[in-house]
């Protein structure tokens, strides 16, 4: 008998609401065991409690072996007490790196081969915030943290992640302008790669592997790079395999793990029972990965694909079936 996840789910805003549902269906149809809870976080959250993040939600997500989120929508204009919420749940939890994978599914658009994953330090960097203006207004300087400490534990990570795929990892970089930053998350890296002697280790300067990846991302298993090169590059990477619609990501740290789809919450769409929920029926099965549940989460990439190749299809990608036809043809293709 196989032991019980427990498993915390927040929906979020907008889509998430429709999303998050149908990758619960998807768990439970794996007839792997969960305990779900459910737990709140977002704008609308905001707006009824006056925080975007409750402390009871920050509990939930520690005591659970994982945590799925659909999407929190940010207001677009300043308001008074509101904060980000994934970002403010990744500051305080450490959830240290972001995982985003691109690999082929056959939607449009997508190049066929294409089975990559981008780990993208979520801690510092550019992230620190920390902006002056000097000369009444007319020079701006951003701080760019670069420590030791946390290029280790992202190469390390990677490393890992390396091992259990094809061993191939690319250090991403811009050493060749910043060689006293760039340079020590390269020290770090390559002390962290002593431990994995397994590990193909390759560098890339950062422009260049986003003219590689546009070229031949085939070329390319696991990347690892500091916070901001991981953003634009896993957008690049996102955009490679057809899009928005079907990234999913994951926030791991030492003591939780969220799961999540890149997409937003969509509110334009929100409500109408037709967003595609592939995106994070593909983060609940990273999620599965990450609990040492290797064989379901494939089960479910499998089904996914079925479906993607042989509809129904959301309208997003040209179809006409609703979020719940989709997700009742992904648990019919499960077998
Ligand atoms: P947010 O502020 O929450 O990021 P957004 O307005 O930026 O919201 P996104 O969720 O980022 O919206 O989506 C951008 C576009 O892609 C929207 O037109 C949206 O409808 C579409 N989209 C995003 N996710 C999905 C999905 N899962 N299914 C269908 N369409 C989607
Ligand atoms: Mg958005």
């Amino acid at each position: 008998m196989g032991q019980t996840y427990r498993i915390c789910l927040i929906e979020g805003d907008g889509i998430g609401h429709e999303v998050v549902p149908a990758a619960r269906r998807v768990l439970e149809a794996t007839g792997l065991k969960f305990e779900f809870t459910e737990a709140e976080a977002g704008w609308e959250t905001f707006e009824k409690y006056g925080t975007s993040v409750p402390e009871e939600t920050v509990e939930k997500i520690r005591a659970a072996d994982a945590t799925l989120f659909g999407a929190a929508t940010s207001p677009t204009r300043k308001v008074e007490g509101f904060f980000g919420a994934i970002r403010y749940l990744r500051k305080r939890l450490d959830l240290f790196a972001n995982v985003r994978p691109a690999k082929y599914h056959p939607v449009p658009g997508a190049i066929q081969g294409t089975d990559l994953v981008v780990v993208r330090e979520n801690t510092e960097g550019l992230y620190v915030e920390q902006e002056r203006r000097y000369a009444r207004g007319r020079i701006a300087i951003a701080d760019r943290v670069i420590t030791y400490d946390a290029s280790y534990r992202i190469a390390e990570y990677a490393l890992k992640l390396a091992q259990r795929r094809r061993g191939k990892l690319a250090l991403v970089h811009k050493a060749n302008v910043l060689p006293l930053s760039d340079g020590l998350f390269l020290e770090a890296a390559y002390d962290a790669a002593k431990h994995y002697p397994d590990v193909e280790i390759s560098e890339v300067i950062v422009d260049a592997c986003a003219m590689r990846l546009v070229r031949r991302p085939q070329d390319f298993d696991v990347l690892v790079m500091e916070n901001l090169f991981g953003d634009i590059i896993s957008d690049l990477t996102a955009g490679l395999v057809g899009g928005l619609g079907i990234a999913p990501s994951g926030n791991i740290g030492e003591e939780a793990a969220i799961f999540e789809p890149v997409h937003g919450s969509a509110p334009d769409i929100a409500g109408k029972g037709i967003a595609n929920p592939t995106a994070t029926i593909l983060s609940a099965a990273m999620m599965l990965e990450h609990l040492g549940e290797k064989e379901a989460a494939e089960r479910i990439e499998r089904a996914v694909d079925r479906v993607l190749a042989e509809g129904p299809r959301t309208p997003d990608l040209g179809g006409d079936a609703t979020t719940e036809a989709f997700t009742d043809a992904v648990i019919r293709a499960l077998g």
